[in-house]
């Protein structure tokens, strides 16, 4: 499905774990793989038809309708800006945010970096800062930051994976088959170019 912002897919994600559902079960209600679903809900739209997006709200009891509106609203209001909405919405002005030590864990957002070591896709994270008001979300696409290793709860290093477990701090969610690294090539690109309208 095309138009949905990282947000909406992320508030599925939400919604989906508030209610108890893993991603096979709702993959399986809507008739679709739960790869799709686990893309779909990284913020990559368009890997759901709309159909099944559509299934997916009612099952989940969203009204899919009203959050586009209010997306479309919001998306007006910042004079057409859809580059990274809680970014562009100036919800954070660095003077006034503690530096919050949190990675944002989500693969699509341009706050990590994609590379390849030894033929696996890595991506390394940038500190974030939690935004005001309490927030632990990240300002580039509204994820939940992490502030611990999620594998095993050891506090977070400067690098790609965590220093006591060694597991990767951000999961890819790439297709099979996918060239690792013409895809960090061209997201590393594409990255470059989101920060440079920013
Ligand atoms: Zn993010
Ligand atoms: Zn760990």
């Amino acid at each position: 499905m095309q138009n949905l912002t990282a947000e909406i897919c992320a508030k599925f994600k939400e919604v989906r774990k508030a209610k108890g559902l893993n991603q096979s079960a709702l993959a399986q209600a809507v008739g679709c793989k739960q790869s799709a679903v686990s893309m779909f809900e990284a913020g990559m739209a368009t890997k759901l038809s709309d159909e099944a997006v559509g299934k997916m709200a009612e099952l989940l009891g969203l009204d899919l309708a009203a959050m586009l509106k209010a997306d479309e609203e919001r998306r007006k209001a910042q004079g057409g800006m859809n580059v990274l909405p809680v970014m562009a919405a100036g919800v954070v002005s660095p003077g006034d945010v503690q530096i919050a030590r949190g990675y944002c864990p989500n693969c699509q957002c341009p706050s990590n970096v994609p590379y390849v070591v030894d033929g696996r896709l890595l991506y390394r994270p940038s500190r974030l800062m939690a935004s005001p008001g309490g927030g632990t979300r990240c300002v580039q696409c509204g994820e939940m930051l992490e502030m611990r290793c999620p594998a095993c709860g050891a506090p977070l290093n400067e690098g790609a994976c965590c220093g006591v477990c060694g597991s990767a701090y951000v999961t890819p969610t790439l297709i099979e088959g996918v060239d690792v690294m013409a895809y960090a090539r061209a997201r590393r690109a594409e990255i470059l170019e989101l920060k440079s309208l920013m």
